[in-house]
Formats: C-alpha cells, sequence, structure tokens
C-alpha cells in the first residue's frame, strides 16, 4: 500500500528578488569575489546573485568586528541587550517577508517557516530579560570565609566565529549570533550559501534594531574554505552542520585551544507507551517526523511503538500522513514544502530505496514527486528496517521514518540508546511519571515528553544540543550565553593571608587550618 498524498500548485508569482533587494543586501557583506547565482528549490529557478568571500576578506571581517568589540564590550549589558527588544518587534513586524525569503530559499511549507520567526522572537525576548542576570557578576563563598572575597566575571571571548547550516534560513543563521552579541562579543557569521539572503536579511534587521556598526560581520562562501577561514580566526567558535564536518572543527580548535559549540546530527526516536493518547501523538508524529521535510537535526526518524497499541497508533499515523498536503506555494495550509537541494533528494532517494531492497515495506510515500517541486520527496514511512539498511543507524534528514514495534519500556530505552547519536528524544505515556523516569535512561540532550520536539526546543530558558556524536556545548539557557565568555574569578584578600603568621610553627599553622576546616563543615559552608 503506498497511497500518495494530495499535490498542490506551484507558486504563482515570481520568485527572484528585486535588483535593489540584491544589491543592498550584496553590499552588507564583506566580499570581493565573484557574484555567484542562488537557485529556489520550490521551482529551481535562479533567484539573484551574491558576491564571494576571498580569505582577504574574511581576515578585513575580523579586523572590523575586532575594532568595534573594543567600545561594545565596555558598555553594560543591559544596554546591549537594547537591540534585541527592537529586533523581537521588527521580527513579529517583518514576518511575511521574512517567510516569503526563507520559503524561497528552503523550499518548506509556509507554517514551518513560522517556526523559525518564532524562534528568534522567543531567543530575542528571552536574552533581551534574562542576559544581565546570567552575566551578573557572582559571590562565591572565599577561601577563609570573611577574609577572602571571591567574585566571578563573565567577559567576552572577543570574536564569534559562527558557521550556520541551511537548513532554517531564519533561526539558524541569526538565533546563535544574539546572545554572542549580547554577551558583548562581536561576530563574523557565515551563513550556508543556500540561506543567505534570508540570513542578510535578518542581518539588516539586526541593524534597524540599533546594533551599532562593525559588530556583526557577514562573509559568503563555501564550507571548506571560507567557512574553514572564519573559524580558524575566531576566538569562540559556534558551528552548526553534521557530525563528520564536527569532527574537523573540533579538531582544528582544539589545536588552536579555542573553545567550540557543537550542534550535529542525531537519529531521534519517538516512543509511544502503551497508555499514551494516540489521537495527540498521532497529530504530534507527523509534525515531529515531516517538520521542514524531516530536514531538522531534532526531528523524529524513528517510531518505537509499544506492540499493545502498534497497530491502532499506526492505522492513525498513516491516515494522517496520507492526507497531509504538499505544495511549493508562497501561502499557508500546506503540511510539508520541498526538499532543498538535489543533494538532499538523493540522499533521501539512497535511503528509502537501499531499505527497500533490503526486504523494508513502504506503508507510506516512497516517491520522488516532480510534479510538484523538483526535489518534493512524499512523506514516507518504512516498516521491516534492520541492521545493515543505511536508514537504519545514518540520519536521513529526510522526509522518512521507520516504525520498530518493543513489548516494554525497556526494549524501548534499549532502542532508543541504540544509536552513536544522541540529540533528542520523545516519549508518549499518560503517565507523566513515567515519562520522566524514562526519559532519565534516554541519553540525548533533549527528552520531549508528550510532544516532539518544540516542547524542548522553545523552552528558551532550558538549554538544548547534544550528547554522544550530537555535540558538544549547549545553546539557550544560561549555558547559550555564557559559552560566549570566559569567566574570570578575582578573589580579595584582607588581613591574614595564606602564609604563616609571625611567631607561628608550621605545624600549629596546619593544626589552626585544619580545626578551621573542620569548623566550615560544621557550619555547612561549602
Ligand atoms: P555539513 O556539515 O556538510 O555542513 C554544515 C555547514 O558547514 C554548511 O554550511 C557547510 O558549507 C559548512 N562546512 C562544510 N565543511 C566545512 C568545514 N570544513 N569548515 C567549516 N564549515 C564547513 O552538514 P549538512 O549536511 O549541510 O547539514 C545537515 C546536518 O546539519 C545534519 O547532520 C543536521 O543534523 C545538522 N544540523 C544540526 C543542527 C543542531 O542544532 N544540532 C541544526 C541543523 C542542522
Amino acid at each position: 500500500m503506498t497511497p500518495s498524498p494530495r499535490t498542490q500548485p506551484r507558486p504563482q508569482r515570481p520568485l527572484a528578488l528585486d535588483e535593489a533587494t540584491v544589491r543592498r543586501m550584496s553590499a552588507r557583506v564583506v566580499a570581493s569575489g565573484p557574484a555567484q547565482e542562488r537557485m529556489t528549490p520550490l521551482t529551481g529557478e535562479t533567484i539573484g546573485a551574491l558576491p564571494t568571500s576571498t580569505p582577504d576578506d574574511v581576515v578585513t571581517a575580523y579586523e572590523r568586528a575586532r575594532a568595534a568589540q573594543q567600545e561594545w564590550a565596555q558598555r553594560d549589558v543591559r544596554e546591549r541587550v537594547e537591540f534585541l527588544t527592537r529586533l523581537h518587534d521588527l521580527v513579529l513586524d517583518r514576518q511575511d517577508e521574512l517567510l516569503d525569503l526563507i520559503q524561497i530559499e528552503s523550499g518548506k511549507a509556509r507554517i514551518q517557516a513560522f517556526e523559525e520567526v518564532l524562534d528568534t522572537a522567543g531567543v530575542c525576548r528571552h536574552y533581551a530579560k534574562k542576559a544581565p542576570s546570567y552575566l551578573a557578576e557572582r559571590k562565591a563563598l572565599g577561601a577563609l570565609p570573611v577574609l577572602t572575597q571571591a567574585r566571578t566575571h563573565y567577559l567576552p571571548k572577543g570574536v564569534v566565529g559562527i558557521v550556520a547550516p541551511w537548513n532554517y534560513p531564519l533561526s539558524m543563521s541569526i538565533t546563535d549570533a544574539l546572545p554572542a552579541l549580547a554577551a558583548g562579543n562581536a561576530v563574523v557569521l557565515r551563513p550556508d550559501e543556500k540561506s543567505s539572503f534570508t540570513c542578510l536579511r535578518a542581518v539588516e534587521l539586526c541593524d534597524e534594531a540599533g546594533l551599532p556598526e562593525g559588530l556583526l560581520q557577514v562573509v559568503l562562501g563555501d564550507g571548506p574554505n571560507v567557512g574553514g577561514a572564519v573559524l580558524e580566526h575566531a576566538d569562540s567558535v559556534m558551528f552548526t552542520g553534521s557530525t563528520k564536518t564536527g569532527r574537523i572543527v573540533a579538531r582544528d580548535a582544539g589545536e588552536r585551544l579555542k573553545s567550540a559549540s557543537l550542534e550535529l546530527g542525531g537519529k531521534n526516536a519517538m516512543y509511544i507507551a502503551d497508555d499514551a493518547d494516540l489521537t495527540r501523538a498521532a497529530e504530534c508524529a507527523q509534525r515531529a517526523v515531516f517538520a521542514s521535510a524531516g530536514q531538522l537535526c531534532i526531528s523524529i526518524e524513528r517510531l518505537v511503538v509499544h506492540e499493545k497499541i502498534a497497530d491502532e497508533f499506526l492505522r492513525r499515523f498513516l491516515e494522517r500522513v496520507t492526507a497531509m498536503k504538499i505544495g511549493v506555494a508562497l501561502d499557508w495550509g500546506y503540511d510539508m514544502g520541498s526538499l532543498i537541494s538535489a543533494d538532499q533528494l538523493e540522499r533521501v532517494t539512497q535511503h528509502v530505496d537501499d531499505a527497500v531492497a533490503k526486504g523494508a515495506t513502504v506503508l507510506a510515500g516512497g516517491k520522488a514527486r516532480p510534479d510538484i517541486g523538483p526535489y518534493c520527496y512524499e512523506p514516507t514511512v518504512l516498516d521491516g528496517v534492520a541492521d545493515g539498511m543505511l536508514c537504519r543507524d545514518e540520519e536521513t534528514f529526510g522526509p522518512v521514518v521507520s516504525v520498530y514495534r518493543v513489548s516494554n519500556d525497556d526494549e524501548a530505552v534499549a532502542l532508543a540508546n541504540d544509536t552513536d547519536f544522541g540529540l533528542n528524544a520523545s516519549v508518549w505515556t499518560k503517565d507523566v511519571a513515567r515519562g520522566r523516569a524514562i526519559a532519565a535512561r534516554i541519553r540525548t540532550g533533549t527528552v520531549n515528553v508528550n510532544e516532539g520536539y518544540a516542547a524542548a526546543y522553545a523552552s528558551n530558558g532550558a538549554p538544548m544540543g547534544g550528547m554522544k556524536a550530537s555535540g558538544l556545548g549547549r545553546r539557550h539557557g544560561a549555558e547559550g550565553i555564557t559559552k560566549y565568555t570566559d569567566i574570570q574569578n578575582v578573589s580579595v584578600q584582607r588581613l591574614q593571608g595564606f602564609g604563616v603568621p609571625k611567631g607561628v610553627s608550621q605545624r600549629q599553622f596546619a593544626r589552626a587550618l585544619s580545626t578551621g576546616l573542620r569548623v566550615m563543615k560544621k557550619a555547612g559552608l561549602s
């Protein structure tokens, strides 16, 4: 049974950006290299050309960023976050324009582009409010109570180099730069070539929101050369992309002894326990598997279903999947859009064809849909995926999910953990205590109980990121901003120091200090 989803018409209006916009955006890039044409996956047509940056341009971008950062770092954090409050409103006010750009560059459905607007506004709001307390000077108990006054300070690293991926053109391009700037750094940002126009529009909105000139530099060009140069000159590295590239970035940062935050791939599982609300679980599974056509690092690629409810859950899930509206129109009302490129289409096709050739069964989808858009692929559900099939262990990063049946929670946890990755997981049960207990046994950076990915990701006060091969470091929350700082301990010693006082023997001194330590323990001082 491979029912086809409903198809939808192509965009009704030209997708190319007007010349004045392209010229204005090009001027915001530090680039002296040749212009490179960009294409929309919605139709395959050219949308405009942007210049490329040379290695010298990257050096220039760092020089400008370093010059601007000196003064910025001196400002009070409350002043530095003011632009975030204004950016929050601008992103919401200009959302139609942003949604068009995101759709044009990524091919995703408008409702999924809207997630990026929500995310960006949420990050602005969160750090505008919380950065001052996250970065506040903290008192710590001194070595000698009363006599030692210890304080912790968060100093900006300097210039943060960011290499962003293509899958969330707005969110992934700009939201990691915002806490870096709020912490007193400047940023050199290299968005992916497939998402540069959206990134540049977001950068223009930062300018409009009052971010001082020079602090946010943009360079454009390929990953290994221009991306590599951005990371090479950075005082702190922020990379989002595949685990394979992440290992290269980590190795290079290690050699230079620079901090690196790496948000990498996932092979995320959703467990539907026998007491789950199946209506909600089926609705959520459809969203969490097929969001941005599965090109989301935290999307679900493995459905682990308790055997007692497996048939009923699958009936409801497949009913939803086969009714999905796929389309490439710049309009609301579609459940899924296109993949971003021919490479992505090839990868997805290879994973599905490989599984089928080795004995997996297609429960829904399983075909490319060039009749809808050049890189469209049907939402696909596979059963019988086993060891040796590419999609069993590798990240597909497309609209493809495999179904596994288990007979208890232990088997579900073992299967969820049976992967090199550790990014996100989801657990469905009406018993929240059971959900929390299962979550505690799953080795992923986020676990959503009774949601797929949105609950954890959109909780900006709580950090998100990967365990195992899914990365190092966290975005969001206190960890998402303090990672862009060097923590300094300033301890002031008054009166008696740590030397042996005159007239006291070393033995007496050691005895007195040992007594002091016992008293501190008794007093509960830490
Ligand atoms: P990729 O690693 O090939 O590329 C990611 C980005 O890095 C691209 O912009 C690329 O041009 C650039 N790049 C490539 N080689 C580089 C190098 N040597 N130095 C510096 N930059 C380099 O990944 P991809 O396949 O294009 O993107 C999809 C992957 O990204 C998936 O694995 C996905 O899970 C992951 N991802 C993770 C998150 C997260 O938050 N964990 C978010 C989005 C995407």
